[in-house]
């Protein structure tokens, strides 16, 4: 394999599994881990990922809820080092369903963790979530912030960042568990994107009351505590997300034990605000109707960045939300998948 000096000065090529890498943040990293010198195995049970999404690396269909699949993955290649994005990640879809929340993200990231440690591979980085921290008591969420989440699937992602705090004890495992605030827009070649079979997300779904593909969009509550009375969210670019994921990476080489950042802009946006930032951006109306609350919808959710910034590095590029928006919108006009 040859050897290369990447753009985040990091010498060495490592040989990295994506599970879950034909999902839409998963397919980002794995492009980003591709254009970055890395060697990128794919691994995905097509549930909710796009054949169409994988045009990196080496692709394995496989299951994390059935152990069996995983051994001959790891037996006949060694990897550097996991990062994991496969999940259920409904909140709504969460409190209907828990059982299978549970059983994906806690038992399916259990059997990859054993397998991991079966087969030595000491080095993971874990999507988690902002939802960990249930209502926010502080305008600004910090890492230390208080975790009490509302619904399943916030649940089953502290559990498994207890598991990893554990796993770095007992096995000592290394690991970064990276909680998103609203992972958004595509790459700029609109070569990949955003595509769920039933699309909950703010940004796609302006998008495509926009496109008149989705219905007029409903806002979902005009009566919180906010500005102008809609939800305030943190928007982060999901090439920004993929910069963390290797940064992170790069990180448990020298740290050991479970780390865990926030990812976000600093900075909210209501959806009025985003209604507006995606008229300018489209130069369209925007049809929406004001509708009830979304059970499980805090007011505000708004990441304090700075350790992600201060100890990885993490220098988002895209902070603008007209930005954001645009390179979501270039996707969204003629989907590839
Ligand atoms: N939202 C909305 N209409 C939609 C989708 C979302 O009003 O069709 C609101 C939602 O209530 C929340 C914000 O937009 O306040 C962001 O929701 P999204 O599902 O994108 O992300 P979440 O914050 O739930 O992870």
């Amino acid at each position: 394999m040859q050897e290369v000096i990447n753009s985040q000065g990091n010498s060495s090529t490592m040989k990295i599994l994506v599970c879950g890498g034909a999902g839409y943040i998963g397919s980002h990293m794995v492009r980003w881990l591709s254009e970055h010198g890395h060697e990128v195995v794919v691994l995905d049970n097509f549930s909710t990922g796009h054949r169409g999404a994988v045009q990196w690396g080496e692709l394995l269909e496989a299951d994390l809820m059935v152990p069996a699949d995983l051994q001959p993955v790891f037996a006949s290649r060694h990897f550097d080092a996991v990062m994991h994005f496969c999940a259920r990640s409904l909140v709504g879809e969460s409190v209907t369903d828990p059982y299978a929340y549970y059983a994906n993200n806690v038992t399916g990231t259990l059997n990859l963790l054993e397998a991991m440690r079966r087969h030595g591979v000491e080095l993971l980085v874990f999507s988690s979530t902002a939802a960990v921290f249930g209502q926010p008591q502080s305008e600004l969420i910090s890492e230390d912030h208080p975790k009490a989440p509302i619904n399943p699937y916030g649940a089953s992602k502290l559990m498994v960042e207890r598991i990893l705090a554990d796993a770095g004890q007992a096995y000592g495992l290394r690991s970064v568990a990276l909680r998103y605030f609203n992972a958004a827009g595509a790459t700029l070649d609109a070569r990949i994107g955003e595509a769920h079979a039933c699309e909950t997300h703010l940004i796609p779904n302006v998008l495509k009351s926009v496109l008149g593909t989705g219905g007029s969009l409903k806002v979902f509550g005009d009566d919180y505590a906010t500005l102008d009375g809609t939800c305030v969210r943190d928007y982060v670019h999901v090439e920004d997300l993929a910069q963390a994921h290797l940064s992170a990476l790069n990180y448990l080489k020298d740290n050991p034990g479970a780390h865990t950042f926030n990812l976000g802009n600093g900075q909210g946006f209501s959806v009025r605000q985003v209604i507006d930032a995606a008229a300018r951006v489209t130069g369209r109306n925007v049809p929406f109707e004001v509708a009830s609350r979304r059970e499980g919808d805090p007011a505000s959710l708004v990441a304090s960045g700075r350790k992600a910034r201060d100890t990885l590095g993490w220098t988002p590029i895209w902070t603008d939300l007209e930005a954001i928006i645009e390179s979501a919108w270039r996707w969204h006009q003629s989907p590839a998948f």
